[in-house]
């Protein structure tokens, strides 16, 4: 998905590898005592358990696909 249009009408870009627009979380639980021991840590496998999150840079929205880019993301966007 190189690119994006956010409800507020911007085009956020994601075609950047690493992109400023895309941001990945991970649960504080899926941190394993093995993760914080293992100094070899497979980064390519830890990535793949965070979620993808696309922040866009004019409303500050925040776009959390949590079961990839083909399904609906959750939508958060800022308080008055
Ligand atoms: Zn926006």
């Amino acid at each position: 998905m190189p690119k994006m249009l956010c409800r507020c009408g911007k085009v956020v870009g994601l075609g950047e590898i690493p992109s400023s627009n895309q941001w990945m979380i991970i649960s504080d639980t899926m941190i394993t005592d093995e993760d914080w021991d293992d100094n070899g840590l497979n980064m390519s496998d830890f990535y793949k358990k965070m979620d993808i999150v696309v922040k866009c840079p004019e409303c500050k929205r925040l776009y959390i696909y949590s079961k990839g880019f083909g399904n609906e993301p959750e939508v958060y966007n800022l308080e008055e």
